[in-house]
């Protein structure tokens, strides 16, 4: 069945110009599954999700979401259910928290935006107070849990996460980024999840791999050594 094999990339190249920063990576997330990447900086980490929704220049000898080749056209990802909640949020500042659901709604093809709305509120009740504020008065944890909100609210198959933790107090890292992870896990949303934070990836993904030289290599998240030197 198509729907059973989630994203799956063999041999992706993607760089920018004449630079090329993935060379031959191959990985694959399953139907659910939650996939931690770490890396140090510069690795690839932001390229290789820029590369899944086709915002920047890629060839691969496979690149496909439940059996469906990706084009390089982020409008037409977004209509195959994967949606990139990027680094740095990039909410609209001078709109409400409503308004920036809304515009992820409309993105979506979401047709009953007050049920999504309560739904996604239900998961991530933090919400409920800031929906009449503007986004760009909000703290960078409430802005994150908005990115979050306004990525689920189409309830996509796939999300693709940019450093969930940046910048944010080691509390709300916690729990900013468990309430996201569990609000995917409810929706049975697949996740692709690129973080600095190995400690924080390491216990609310599935399975983690390290971007390293271009390519990704598995890494057991029993052991403790191997997380350890992931940036030494
Ligand atoms: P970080 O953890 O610091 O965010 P990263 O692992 O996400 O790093 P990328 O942002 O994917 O790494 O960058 C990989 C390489 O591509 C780096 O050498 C970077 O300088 C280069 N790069 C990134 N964006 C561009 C761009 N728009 N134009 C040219 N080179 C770029």
């Amino acid at each position: 069945m198509a729907g059973s094999v989630g994203l799956q990339i063999e041999g992706l190249y993607a760089g920018y110009g004449k630079a090329t920063v993935l060379h031959g990576l191959n990985l694959t997330v399953a139907p659910g599954e939650i996939v931690g990447v770490a890396g140090p900086n510069g690795a690839g980490k932001t390229t290789l999700l820029r590369a899944i929704s086709g915002v920047v220049n890629r060839s691969a000898q496979t690149l496909s979401f439940e059996g469906i080749p990706l084009k390089h056209d982020p409008v037409r990802s977004v209509s195959q259910g994967i949606v990139h909640v990027p680094e740095g949020r990039r909410l609209f500042a001078n709109l409400t928290v409503d308004e920036n659901l809304k515009i992820g709604a409309i993105g979506a093809g979401v047709r009953d935006y007050e049920s999504s709305r309560a739904r996604i509120v239900a998961m991530l009740p933090a919400i409920e107070p800031m929906l009449h504020r503007k986004a760009g008065l909000l703290s960078g944890g409430q802005q994150q849990l908005v990115a979050v909100a306004r990525g689920l609210i189409g309830t996509p198959r796939i999300i693709l996460f940019d450093e969930l933790s940046l910048g944010l107090s080691p509390t709300a890292v916690v729990s900013i980024t468990k309430v996201s992870i569990d609000s995917c896990r409810e929706l049975g949303t697949s996740v692709l999840w690129v973080d600095q934070n190995v400690t924080i990836l390491s216990k609310l993904c599935d399975r983690l791999v390290l971007l390293r030289d271009g390519v990704a290599v598995d890494i057991d998240l029993s052991d403790k050594a191997a997380l350890n030197s992931v940036y030494f």
